[in-house]
């Protein structure tokens, strides 16, 4: 990603970013000022020009230049590079000089919008299958204009089209629409034809625009199958795409709140119906790119995707991985109606009904605990308690969060069950502590011990539910050599904690107790006098928060400290190839969960798929053996 733009960006004074949007004043040697993300009355944000870097003390919100644009403006990465950019009086263009570098990319471009032309030109033209579509779904013109709907004819014009472009480059355009499958060759007879016939085209834009590929559903009698939809390629990866997130992210962003419904028709109606900050999945999955886009333009989430069983499994596994974030999504459904465009026009429910259910609308996650009381409620304890366990697991993703201890305490006297609020939450934790560490190393879970159930005395109660959870695991995952070496260096010279790659490296670290030690020392190393460095990083270190692997590391590193002193250009170096290592590392570690899984595979599908991935590992790790920067 254009790497010079950014370098440029995160090189200049992070004060004239911040500091573009808010006030700043002196304070001894920093800047400080009212944090825009709480209500911030002291001013609780302070900005560091020498780290470049922003963190309010009371929300803990923080990080670089773009991360604050980010924030702020709720924009994604690219687009806060450019806000970041224009602040600057930098020249913007790198961007768009980046993405012209991959010749093989702009000819996919240029092919897709040579299809998605052809097929909106002759939607244009009316044709009668078309028409009838239109009229059926009651489609507006503005609708078809904006998500550009088009119709593939039946009669090979696509080809057709091809052998009209200059021949110089007929060649590799008929080539990339055939890699595409825009084409395909006859088995029988040799010949190509068009893939995509007598259908309505809905083509997939990413989230700047660009057609990536395409979406088309049948509309003659008989015609199998409903729908033909483009697959996997190097230009497009269905599941990291928001389908028309392109045109709604300005309506997210004003309106604070994004709409996730499932498939295309759906999202073109909720616009058509003025709902126009929706967006829909591709397929019942969402990316974690995606999950993270809309959290961070938004904290009102709306899902309101199928009723139906695979939609409600699809829902709670994307409500949990908003609730990681911090983020509670509310539920919306459409019943009775069986789908937006259903319930739009129906008398009575409408447009005017549907503000009113978003107005309304509960809590994902209180939908789900409520399915999960069994009704009536259970006469046994041992019931009792197991539905408690699921309803730890569903809230685990909140952490402590007050959002989760409060719904545990709730849903206990729903049941009621006379534990008291204490000893609830501390059972609650000890579920969270067993999840806590990423399954690296996956030990067998110790033996629960004998249940004793039956008891409805208040004492017995806890016990059992003790018995019940998972039993929390003590031991953590082993850290890599290359977290070790991390983990030392920044604790013999926090003088790198300072360094703008610090934040790249921190994301090859999975390793749970390696990154919180290194956020706290970042924080930290910014309030402190040098004297006091040894003293309170010790008083951490060797608490019971860390392992004995971090204490181990730290016993090194403060013998260390200070006793080697190293120059600026020794330090980028040595956090450049801590960064090279890392990345080495994590993939190798990839690589083996992906062996691991394809040995488990369940079907050729999964298979093809880990072959894919190991394949594309391999090609990372020999890029990144031969040329590490
Ligand atoms: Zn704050």
């Amino acid at each position: 990603m254009s790497g010079q733009l950014r370098d440029l960006i995160k090189q200049s004074p992070i004060s004239m970013i911040v500091g573009h949007f808010i006030p700043l004043k002196r304070s001894g040697s920093g800047l400080v000022g009212l944090c825009p993300f709480h209500a911030d009355s002291k001013p609780s944000m302070t900005v560091n020009d020498k780290l470049g870097l922003f963190r309010c003390w009371a929300c803990n919100t923080g990080g670089d230049h773009l991360e604050f644009v980010k924030l702020y403006r709720k924009l994604d990465f690219i687009e806060s590079m450019r806000e970041c950019a224009k602040i600057l009086g930098l020249p913007e263009d790198e961007l768009n000089r980046e993405r012209k570098k991959n010749p093989r990319l702009e000819l996919a471009f240029r092919v897709l919008n040579f299809a998605n032309r052809l097929y909106t030109h002759v939607a244009a033209q009316n044709p009668m299958h078309f028409q009838k579509f239109v009229e059926k779904r009651g489609l507006s013109t503005e609708s078809i204009t904006e998500f550009q709907i088009g119709y593939a004819p039946g009669n090979n014009q696509l080809m057709l089209q091809f052998d009209k472009i200059p021949e110089a480059q007929q060649d590799e355009a008929k080539q990339m629409a055939r890699e595409l499958n825009l084409v395909k060759v006859s088995e029988n007879h040799g010949r190509p034809y068009d893939f995509y016939r007598d259908r309505v085209v809905f083509p997939i834009h990413d989230h700047s625009g660009q057609v990536r590929g395409f979406s088309c559903r049948s509309v003659l009698p008989d015609q199998n199958p409903k729908f033909l939809n483009s697959s996997d390629s190097f230009v497009f990866h269905k599941a990291s795409i928001l389908f028309g997130y392109f045109l709604a992210k300005n309506a997210i962003r004003q309106s604070d709140m994004a709409i996730l419904v499932e498939g295309n028709m759906d999202v073109v109606m909720m616009h058509q119906y003025g709902f126009k900050n929706t967006v829909g999945t591709m397929g019942i999955a969402l990316s974690e790119s995606s999950q993270k886009l809309l959290a961070n333009m938004t904290k009102n989430i709306i899902l309101a995707m199928d009723s139906d069983t695979a939609g409600m499994k699809a829902m709670t596994s994307i409500n949990a991985a908003f609730m990681a974030q911090g983020v509670l999504p509310r539920y919306v459904s459409f019943e009775p109606a069986k789908d937006p465009d259903e319930f739009l026009r129906q008398p009575g429910l409408g447009r005017l009904g549907l503000l009113e259910r978003i107005e309304k609308a509960p809590r994902f996650i209180d939908v789900l605990l409520e399915k999960m009381l069994p009704v009536p409620i259970p006469e046994t304890i041992d019931r009792k308690l197991q539905v408690m366990k699921e309803v730890f697991e569903a809230l685990s993703p909140l952490k402590d969060h007050l959002e989760a201890t409060e719904r545990v305490i709730a849903t206990a006297k729903a049941l009621q069950l006379r534990t008291d609020d204490s000893s609830l939450i501390e059972q609650y934790k000890q579920t969270l502590k067993a999840q806590e560490y990423p399954k690296r190393d996956v030990r067998p879970a110790p033996q629960a011990t004998e249940n004793k159930a039956d008891d409805a005395s208040e004492s017995t109660e806890i016990q059992v539910i003790a018995s019940v959870a998972p039993l929390a695991q003590t031991e953590t995952a082993p850290m890599l050599a290359s977290e070790k070496l991390l983990l030392k260096t920044l604790m013999t010279h926090p003088e790198c904690l300072a360094l703008p790659q610090l934040h790249e490296i921190l994301a090859y670290t999975s390793h749970p107790e390696v990154k919180e030690l290194i956020l706290w020392l970042g924080k930290i190393y910014l309030e402190i006098d040098e004297q006091e460095y040894v003293s309170i990083l010790s008083d951490e270190v060797f608490s019971e928060k860390f392992g004995h692997e971090v204490k181990n590391v730290a016993a090194e590193a403060l013998e260390l400290y200070k006793l080697e002193p190293l120059n600026d250009k020794v330090i980028a170096r040595l956090m450049q190839d801590m960064k090279v290592r890392m990345q080495l590392e994590q993939l190798k570690q990839k690589r083996r969960e992906c062996t691991e899984r394809q040995k488990q595979s369940q079907t050729q599908e999964e298979v093809v798929f880990y072959m894919q991935e190991i394949t594309r590992i391999d090609r990372e790790l020999q890029e990144l053996k031969k040329n590490p920067v």
